[in-house]
């Protein structure tokens, strides 16, 4: 059997080929028929350019229906896809291009020049430029090809894409993903969610990181089912979509909005039969909330560019608050201290997963590939967890956030809920500065809520006071208007390290 992972989705696209699978926001329709032909273009052309199995094709696009033809085209022709977030500036894709040494560039037009300036110095041969609206060389050259292209034959350990982590922390690395890792985590998320004939995916997400290119394109193909494909998230566009929608996927800070939203009502919802949560912390009020606005209860799921998704709350049974509940079914989930050594239940460590979805490297970086593998095999995460009795996982932070403060280690996630608990605070984020005697000093940085005006650095400290250790209380308290995030609703920690450095 062909490994390919687009040969593994398109066996279970619909028998109809009209069968829509992107409905776009001006209403034209994509078929399933379609994007065989479109795919197969892409495919053909990557092909005729001189691209081998297994050579890199970047893109630094806007989200299109192009965008994901390329994509599947990739897979088709054996290439390995690189996508690079929009908001990457020249030197960060300068980074990208010199590092993975693409066969072929696709920028955006208005990128172009300076995009054949960094190719050339970079030694990519060939730049092409894709636009949000379906113009650029990119499209008018796949139009030249043929609608059909046999798909390569791949193994399972065959490239099929790399990722550049987020990198809100340190030099971004490139996650290596085998077509096995897609697909082993594609058709167990597709069974464990649930999907099934009539769902419609309701598709905000942007198509450069994990959550929106995989998780969720990939289950709407695996179910042959049609995707509403919205450039970008708008709350208000998002719910009146709902009333056609079944499944929605969404960071955090997408509920959020929605929550911001009068029109978010039982009714409003109604048409919907799963809500999910992941790529950041979903806070406890978000999730309560919802579920007491809408009557549906959100399901947190967690995971990472490394492996896809590892944990997830039922689609039956309790969907836990706070936590992101049970490990996938093929997914191997423990919590370790600091020699490896698995912990109970109710203790907190380091995360590390094993499993077919978990990638099998950095692109480049054997020292550090090896650094984050244990001899067993399993991947160190960088998060720390603790499992409750029930198998239920908690996120307790980052292992980089992690403050030793006087030698004592201080997970910001417990302050930052005691801070959110106090009357007057939207929210907070809670880091480490560097300080001459305790090493690193315990800062705040909080946002006021409603009627929080009056809230000052002097009472949220005295009122931690009487809730946590002394030594997690923190030294310094600093409001902002908004925390700054990332693309994927993850607090920029290094942002406000910088900022308040000094
Ligand atoms: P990324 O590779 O950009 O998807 O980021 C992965 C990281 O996001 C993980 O290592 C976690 O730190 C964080 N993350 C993902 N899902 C969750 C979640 N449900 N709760 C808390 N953190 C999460």
């Amino acid at each position: 059997m062909n490994g390919n992972l687009y040969d593994l989705l398109a066996a279970r696209f619909p028998a109809d080929p009209v069968a829509p699978c992107l409905i776009l926001p001006d209403g034209r329709k994509v078929s399933y028929g379609e994007l065989e032909s479109q795919s197969a273009r892409y495919g053909a052309l990557l092909k005729e350019a001189g691209l081998k199995p297994g050579d890199r094709v970047a893109a630094q696009v806007e989200k299109s229906p192009e965008a994901l033809y390329l994509y599947l085209g990739c897979l088709r022709a054996g290439c390995v896809f690189l996508p690079l977030n929009p908001a990457y500036q020249r030197g960060e894709v300068e980074y990208f291009l010199d590092d993975a040494k693409p066969g072929l560039f696709v920028c955006r037009p208005e990128k172009l020049e300076e995009a054949q300036e960094l190719a050339w110095a970079a030694r990519v041969p060939l730049v092409h430029d894709l636009g949000e609206r379906g113009d650029g060389s990119l499209v008018a050259a796949a139009a030249e090809m043929p609608d059909s292209f046999a798909t390569v034959q791949s193994a399972g350990s065959d490239l099929a894409a790399i990722l550049y982590t987020s990198g809100t922390t340190g030099r971004s690395k490139g996650a290596m993903l085998t077509h096995r890792n897609l697909a082993a985590n594609a058709f167990v998320l597709h069974r464990y969610w649930g999907f099934r004939p009539g769902d419609v995916l309701l598709h905000v997400l942007p198509i450069f990181h994990v959550h929106g290119l995989f998780v969720a394109t990939h289950c709407a193909l695996a179910n042959g089912s049609p995707m509403l494909f919205e450039p970008k998230f708008d709350a208000r566009r998002a719910l009146r979509l709902m009333r056609e929608a079944t499944v929605f996927m969404g960071v955090p800070t997408y509920y959020v909005r929605l929550l911001q939203e009068k029109g978010l009502t039982r009714e409003a919802v109604a048409h919907m039969r799963l809500f999910i949560s992941g790529s950041a912390p979903l806070l406890p009020e978000t999730f309560a909330e919802f579920r007491e606005r809408t009557g549906q209860t959100l399901l947190e799921r967690y995971g990472m560019t490394e492996g896809g998704m590892f944990t997830s709350n039922p689609l039956e049974g309790e969907r836990r608050i706070g936590t992101v509940g049970f490990p996938l079914p093929g997914t191997e989930v423990r919590v370790v201290g600091d020699a490896d050594q698995p912990l109970p239940a109710g203790e907190i460590g380091q995360i590390q997963v094993r499993g077919d979805n978990v990638f099998i490297g950095y692109w480049q970086m054997p020292e550090k590939t090896q650094e984050e593998f244990t001899p067993e095999g399993y991947f160190r995460t960088g998060d720390m967890g603790r499992f409750d009795a029930d198998g239920y996982l908690a996120i307790i932070g980052r292992n980089k956030d992690l403050i030793i403060t006087g030698g004592l280690n201080v997970y910001p996630k417990e302050i930052e809920e005691a801070i959110d608990a106090l009357p007057g605070v939207a929210e907070s984020a809670v880091i480490g500065l560097p300080h001459p005697d305790f090493g690193e000093a315990v800062t705040a940085v909080v946002v006021r809520g409603k009627g929080g005006e009056g809230v000052s650095a002097e009472a949220i400290i005295a009122e931690l006071k009487g809730r946590i250790a002394g030594f997690k209380v923190p030294k310094a308290v600093h409001f902002v208007g908004d925390l700054p995030r990332n693309a994927m609703g993850k607090v920029q920690k290094n942002l406000l390290r910088q900022l308040f450095a000094g």
